[in-house]
């Protein structure tokens, strides 16, 4: 039945060769010469190559991307606000967003990602169109890679009159988290823009995720009442930070006290390889105890011509702005990209252990590092025990 497999002579994480067998859509058992769940289960040739759980995008913008359409030369201005003005006097020319969504997670899926977090806009002029259009895609794809949507006030709350009210029709028509924007830079108003998006949050037992490009002792600051809410609610584990620019220039004191409070609340930290300002700390957060996780940010949109929907890609990028050189930490990046995303969005289930969902890439290559490097085809890629992309997938009956 769908969701039985056994793929034979993988290497999990790059270690020793097994058989993994899956039934109902998880793993049952790792071992070598294992039979198969059943005589109509898939029987697939791993052929010693690497084995890694399911990419997750823990930041993407599925409604932004033109992904499927026909180039287009980048027209926006250098500026936050200019970017956003652009999006907004362009995107209606655009498809509907259901439709390039979906050409986006078919590129997703064909890469190995099996979990995404995708930030969807909300404001005044669309309303929750884009909200519909996100949630209409990943029912169409909810057997091959599974969406959580984020409500976004891209063009700012405060500052644009309804848009608090669209947050709360976005969680209560289906998005799992409300979304945040520079609290200060954006809205002027931290304390505000915080208990408005904080207050959703719970009122409706919804995660927070919080795009924060503030910088400096102002971005610091953020954060402070950000913890501070999150544990006033008892939101711990639900709560995200996007970009956090400011943990990476802060004076070290600074952030030893902000990195033990995320850790303590739980609060995880989203990076995107963003190529501005210092990169993030990232072994000095996990050796605190943070969470962080990777994303691609917008794909080929209004915003940035750049993003493919290959998490391996964008793990090779992160390396790169951190300067990675090392296996042990080419391989940290990479665990931004799997393990680090899983814990971040709190994922049941998650890994290459017995009684994990059998979320699963199969690709070529001798070991991880080399992996992000060479970013090889995908050989396989199994959602809940399913074969849904990779170059074998056509051989398999
Ligand atoms: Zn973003």
């Amino acid at each position: 039945m769908s969701g039985d497999l056994l793929v034979k002579d993988v290497r999990p994480m790059g270690g020793s060769v097994t058989d993994v067998r899956v039934r109902d859509g998880r793993i049952e058992a790792l071992g070598q010469r294992l039979e198969a769940p059943g005589d109509a289960a898939t029987v697939v040739e791993g052929r010693g190559e690497l084995l890694l759980p399911g990419f997750v995008d823990a930041h993407a913008h599925l409604d932004k991307t033109l992904w499927g359409l026909p180039w287009r030369p980048h027209s926006g201005g250098p500026t936050l606000a200019e970017l956003i003005r652009n999006e907004r006097r362009h995107r209606r020319e655009l498809p509907p967003v259901a439709q390039r969504a979906g050409n986006l997670l078919a590129a997703y899926v064909a890469a190995g990602v099996t979990h995404i977090r995708s930030h969807v806009d909300v404001d005044p002029e669309a309303g929750l169109a884009s909200i519909e259009g996100v949630l209409e895609a990943r029912e169409r794809f909810r057997d091959r890679v599974t969406v959580e949507i984020v409500a976004f006030p891209q063009s700012g709350m405060l500052v644009e009159p309804g848009t608090r009210e669209l947050l709360e029709a976005a969680v209560e028509a289906g998005a799992e988290c409300v979304g945040g924007l520079d609290p200060a830079g954006v809205d002027g108003d931290p304390v505000e823009h915080l208990d408005a998006i904080f207050g959703i949050a719970a009122r409706h037992g919804a995660g927070v995720d919080i795009h924060l490009h503030d910088c400096g002792e102002l971005g610091a600051w953020e954060v402070r009442l950000i913890v501070e809410r999150t544990r006033a609610l008892g939101l711990a584990g639900r709560v995200m930070i996007s970009h956090a620019f400011c943990l990476s220039i802060v004076a070290d004191g600074v952030f030893d006290e902000l990195a033990r409070d995320l850790a303590e609340q739980r609060i995880a930290v989203a990076t995107a390889a963003s190529p501005r300002g210092e990169p993030l700390p990232l072994r000095r957060l996990r050796d605190a105890g943070v969470a962080v996780c990777l994303g691609q940010d917008g794909i080929r949109d209004l915003w940035s011509p750049y993003g493919t929907g290959d998490m391996l890609e964008r793990a090779m990028l992160l390396a790169w702005r951190s300067s990675f050189r090392r296996d042990e930490d080419v391989e940290l990046a990479l665990e931004t990209a799997t393990i680090g995303g899983a814990r971040a969005l709190g994922l049941e289930g998650y890994g290459l252990d017995v009684g994990c969902h059998a979320d699963l890439v199969v690709l070529p290559g001798e070991g991880l590092a080399e992996a992000v490097v060479s970013r090889p085809p995908r050989s396989l890629v199994v959602k809940r025990g399913r074969i849904v992309a990779g170059r074998r997938a056509s051989t398999v009956a």
